[in-house]
């Protein structure tokens, strides 16, 4: 039997229109000492205009359009802009080394490139060697030399007519795209779709809860997985929208949010850690923040508990991942627990959010028990999980038709997940598995460590050994017994590294995350100095 149901097609130009509904809704971007404002009519206004422009400049339907820019308005736009006439957005990560840059526009055949005047140089320097770039638009002034020809992106806004005739959209085609950052293999692009991102707005507003009463703060970057989806369901719902633009140290976004006093934001524990430093050190008032987001990487117990006692804000872990556009899952305490216990729950990678299937299994394929000690690998599927990747065969990533996360983990019976570790990063010692997640959070409980890695590395006697590198707080010092002595009623004794090395910082990748594999070639190089205790005893 059919339902009787409207077969409406669920696509960007239905959550677009949204946002003429709430004219008492700002999109709010940050401009050093000042903010720029501009109502969501104001901006839905302008959004039609910019798909004209880039009609006359010649993007057609599945054209790819780039974006190289921070997160502000005009970024927002082109949110909305490019997949509501039938192109594609790109965005493109601002952090990439350039040879890797121009190897994504390439592989994505961008056809226009929006940059910010700031990034100009950035683009300058990959100009040559992007064939297929036709048009460059600028965002803002500054000198844009190297670039030839560019035009200007408010001329073109201002000069476009008024209105466009938005297309009827396939919801399955592709709105938008993003290349994975991985440390290994090259960049492999995953194309979200109209309806996959309009699914996934429904799981954020739910599962974040987001509001019209809500002022969005989004550190995350618009170019790394829409920004968590956060921009479209902000404007879905009619949250206010504050744009930190590229005011992205702690000092400039503290003194945003002074100004524009956010109540809910996302980010990776990173920045995180580095905001609460900057506001305790120098004073600083976020205490109208009632709730934030981490995610990207494990949030350290110690880091929820340091927002919750001394900010007042409730830190919330969630996990996910360019493929799963991301929203995958969400540590919030089940019901029954005790204030006590909530610890347990929050320090948790997550359960699963709706909409997003998740099991773990073994080498043999075969799902593992749920009793939060058996670990495998996690695998995915569900309506915003990719099923593939652009132009490239991955067979090896997926499973039957789940999406192979190369996240490794437990799962208990009340469903939450720990990740133990990502599987290129396991350590095996003996033929046992050392967690390095679980060693760096506790590290991170340290209260000298205001940063911590840990690597597996070689060893004669047990194949693999942990290697900790820590970053100590300015003026503080710990030598490795100490570390070991603060580990030891913690872990089994064995999982005790007996290598250390401190450093001044510890690598990161163009989203933030430790680089693991660069800390293990620095080692492997003789390239950072270690302090090696006495081999491991296993008891
Ligand atoms: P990306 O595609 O760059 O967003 O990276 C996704 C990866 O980040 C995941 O596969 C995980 O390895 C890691 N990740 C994200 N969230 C978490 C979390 N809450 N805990 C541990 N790892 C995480």
């Amino acid at each position: 039997m059919k339902s009787t149901m409207q077969d409406i097609p669920l696509t960007l130009t239905a959550l677009l229109r949204r946002g003429e509904l709430f004219p008492r809704s700002e999109v709010v971007t940050c401009e050093g000492e000042t903010s720029r404002r501009a109502t969501f009519p104001e901006v839905a206004a302008r959004i039609p205009r910019l798909a004209a422009a880039l009609r006359e400049l010649g993007v057609q339907p599945e054209d790819r359009v780039g974006t190289l820019c921070w997160n502000h308005q005009e970024h927002l736009e082109a949110y909305f802009a490019i997949p509501c006439m039938g192109a594609v957005l790109h965005t493109l990560n601002l952090r990439l080394p350039p040879q890797q840059l121009a190897q994504i526009v390439n592989h994505a055949e961008d056809r226009v490139i929006i940059v910010d005047a700031s990034l100009a140089p950035l683009l300058a320097a990959i100009r040559p060697h992007i064939p297929s770039v036709q048009h460059v638009v600028v965002v803002g002034d500054g000198d844009v030399s190297g670039l030839g020809d560019v035009h200007r992106y408010e001329d073109l806004v201002q000069a476009a007519p008024a209105t466009f005739d938005w297309p009827n959209i396939d919801e399955r085609s592709a709105a938008s795209m993003c290349y994975t950052t991985g440390t290994t293999g090259d960049p492999k692009g995953v194309a979200y779709s109209h309806r996959s991102i309009y699914l996934h707005s429904f799981a954020v507003w739910a599962t974040f809860h987001i509001t019209d009463v809500e002022r969005v703060l989004t550190i995350v970057p618009m170019f790394h997985v829409n920004a968590w989806g956060v921009p479209y369901a902000a404007w879905m719902v009619g949250a206010d929208l504050l744009l930190p633009a590229r005011h992205m140290q702690p000092d400039a976004l503290c003194a945003f949010m002074e100004r524009e006093k956010p109540t809910f934001t996302g980010g990776v524990p990173t920045i995180f850690t580095a905001i609460l430093a900057y506001a305790q050190a120098n004073g600083r008032d976020v205490s109208y923040l009632k709730r934030a987001v981490g995610g990207g990487s494990a949030v350290p117990a110690s880091l929820i508990t340091a927002y919750r006692e001394k900010l007042g804000i409730e830190l919330i872990q969630a996990w996910g991942m360019t493929e799963t556009s991301p929203i995958g899952t969400i540590a919030l305490p089940p019901k029954g627990t005790s204030p006590g216990d909530e610890m347990q729950f929050r320090s948790k990678t997550g359960r699963p959010v709706p909409g997003v299937d998740l099991r773990i299994v073994d080498d043999s394929g075969a799902e593992v028990a749920h009793d939060g000690v058996a670990v495998g690998e996690i695998e995915v599927r569900g309506p915003w999980i990719t099923g593939s990747y652009y132009k490239t065969d991955a067979p090896e990533k997926f499973h039957n038709g789940w999406l192979r996360t190369g996240d490794v983990g437990n799962i208990d019976a009340l469903g939450y997940v720990q990740i133990t570790d990502r599987s290129k990063d396991v350590i095996k010692s003996g033929g046992e598995w050392i967690s390095s997640v679980e060693l760096e959070n506790l590290l991170m409980g340290h209260p000298s460590i205001a940063d911590a890695a840990v690597v597996g590395v070689p060893d004669e006697r047990w194949q693999e050994r942990p290697l900790a590198a820590v970053v100590l707080k300015q003026g503080d010092s710990a030598t490795p017994d100490d570390l070991r002595e603060f580990l030891q009623d913690k872990v089994a004794r064995w999982w005790l590294p007996e290598r250390w090395a401190f450093v001044s910082e510890l690598p990161k990748t163009s989203v933030g995350k430790q680089d693991k594999k660069l800390i293990r070639a620095m080692y492997a190089e003789g390239k950072i100095e270690v302090v090696q205790l006495a081999a491991a005893q296993r008891s």
